[in-house]
């Protein structure tokens, strides 16, 4: 059949509004959020329920049409991107928004794939529950996206990633099979979890429709301070000892490099920077408790002093734990508005984070004198966005690329580290998951592709 009786049979399926074929109402879903990635569609279909987005599956099945799946396209890897061929169909989930119910009794949300992140934390918080995944693009990115790619954040040394906060979930199959394994149970040992199979696959397994996420209780108290450090091994101390006096009431410890505050004092004037001097080292700390008698901050005070931290902004409120996240949330953007630099995000052992920097950064200098080196990111964790500019921050810096993503992942490789650890792969790793994860494990992986997907219609150029 040809390509028009496919666009026509969508058409009378979803209707003229929920089928996008004009290049100018493609062209935002084809541009990845970092503008790196610039594909081209053959259309976009906006599907409103479950047996919609098996129907257009079967479609595709019938006509061999490739299927990029897409919630708020805000990866940074271009993972939801199609390519240059204008073969592919993007199938978005935004009309499958809804926050379907919150089960406060058994601490679940059940949501349809293209609910918004900050949509569902607000839905649960009315009903009294915690949903603590958060990151910077919580406004815009989507429940079946952070799953797709495993998203992590801001909350997961206390709480998990999103594969932690997974209960049970509904895929459609490339076949346009449903498979309902839409369960709120904490436990079910009945063979494989195959939940797990399409939590980071990046849409080459299937599309995920609905998803049930676990809940917490909703914390009464917070604090937040941002503590000077001398380097990242006074940092993992300081973290090590707050966890052995207040447990799993930290929630976040974010480690912070001079570059970024200069960064973000560049491009946002009107943010009021914490420390003059601006020091080489701080972190980002927050707690939270539930039925907390004493102020926390008081707490969180008392141990930066009995840490020995010399110098720390203490958040008196609500409103300047805002304004502290603030600072570390804006740093993406400030970097994006410097210009192009070469990203990482890697994690490590926690235990060999600070040896990493000390021994990544001067590889680097060694064999790009004008590197500058942005570090960031969620120490608790291992985890680091790692990013490197030169003295050309233009798309000419892109020209290095290999060399430098060699000497960092390398460095990972050396600590027993992971060249991704929350942002995926996407169309920008294939090289470098061929090259780290290559034998075995990459041939496992291909199989599992090929059982779901055998004609490789899913996605195609992400993750291989
Ligand atoms: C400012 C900023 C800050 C960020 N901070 C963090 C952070 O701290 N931690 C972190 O982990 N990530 C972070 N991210 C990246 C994070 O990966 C994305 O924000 C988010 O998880 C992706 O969701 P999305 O809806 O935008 O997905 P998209 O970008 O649309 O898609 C991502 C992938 O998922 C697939 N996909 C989308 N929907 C479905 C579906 N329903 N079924 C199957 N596959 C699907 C796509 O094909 C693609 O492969 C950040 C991004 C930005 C822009």
């Amino acid at each position: 059949m040809t390509t028009s009786a496919f666009l026509a049979a969508l058409h009378a399926l979803l209707g003229p509004s929920n089928l996008l074929t004009d290049p100018a109402d493609l062209a935002r879903y084809c541009l990845d959020q970092r503008r790196r990635y610039r594909g081209q569609a053959l259309a976009l279909a906006r599907p409103r329920s479950t047996e919609e987005v098996a129907a257009v599956m079967r479609l595709c099945a019938e006509h061999a049409v490739p299927v990029v799946p897409q919630g708020g396209n805000t990866s940074n890897c271009g993972a939801a991107t199609p390519d240059e061929s204008g073969h592919a169909l993007i199938l978005s989930l935004e009309r499958m928004n809804r926050v379907l119910a919150v089960d406060a009794a058994n601490n679940t949300v059940t949501v349809e794939a293209g609910a918004i992140l900050t949509d569902v934390q607000q839905a649960c918080r009315a009903a009294n529950r915690l949903f603590p995944a958060d990151w910077g693009a919580a406004g815009s990115c989507r429940i079946g996206g952070a799953l797709a790619v495993n998203a992590g954040g801001m909350n997961v040394l206390r709480y998990g990633n999103m594969r932690e906060l997974t209960l049970g979930l509904e895929v459609v199959l490339p076949s346009g099979e449903i498979w309902n394994g839409l369960r709120a149970l904490r436990k079910d040992n009945t063979g494989y979890d195959l939940k797990q199979l399409f939590i980071g696959s990046e849409g080459t397994l299937g599309i995920i429709t609905r998803a049930v996420l676990r809940l917490f209780p909703l914390p009464t108290a917070r604090a937040a301070a941002m503590a000077v450090l001398p380097d990242p091994a006074a940092a993992l101390a300081l973290l090590r000892e707050l966890q052995s006096e207040v447990g799993d009431r930290v929630t976040s410890f974010e480690l912070i490099g001079r570059p970024c505050f200069d960064l973000v004092a560049k491009h946002f004037l009107a943010l009021a920077q914490p420390f003059s001097p601006t020091p080489e080292w701080a972190a980002l700390i927050e707690l939270a408790d539930c039925g907390q008698s004493e102020p926390l901050s008081d707490r969180l005070l008392e141990l930066l002093a009995e840490a020995g931290v010399e110098d720390a902004v203490l958040a008196r409120n609500e409103s300047e734990i805002e304004t502290l996240w603030r600072l570390r949330e804006e740093i993406p953007e400030a970097q994006r508005r410097e210009g192009v630099s070469i990203k990482h995000d890697i994690s490590v052992p926690v235990s060999s984070l600070p040896q990493f920097i000390e021994t990544c950064g001067p590889r680097l200098t060694a064999a790009f004198a004008d590197a500058q080196i942005v570090v960031f990111g969620h120490l608790g964790d291992g985890n680091l966005h790692y990013n490197v500019f030169r003295e050309d921050k233009s798309a000419h810096a892109y020209a290095d690329e290999a060399a430098i993503n060699a000497i960092v992942y390398d460095c990972v490789a050396e600590f027993g580290g992971s060249f991704s650890a929350e942002h995926g792969i996407g169309q920008l790793k294939t090289a470098a998951l061929a090259h780290y994860r290559g034998g075995i494990e990459l041939t496992l992986m291909q199989e599992i592709k090929r059982v779901f997907d055998p004609k490789g219609r899913m996605n195609p150029g992400k993750l291989f």
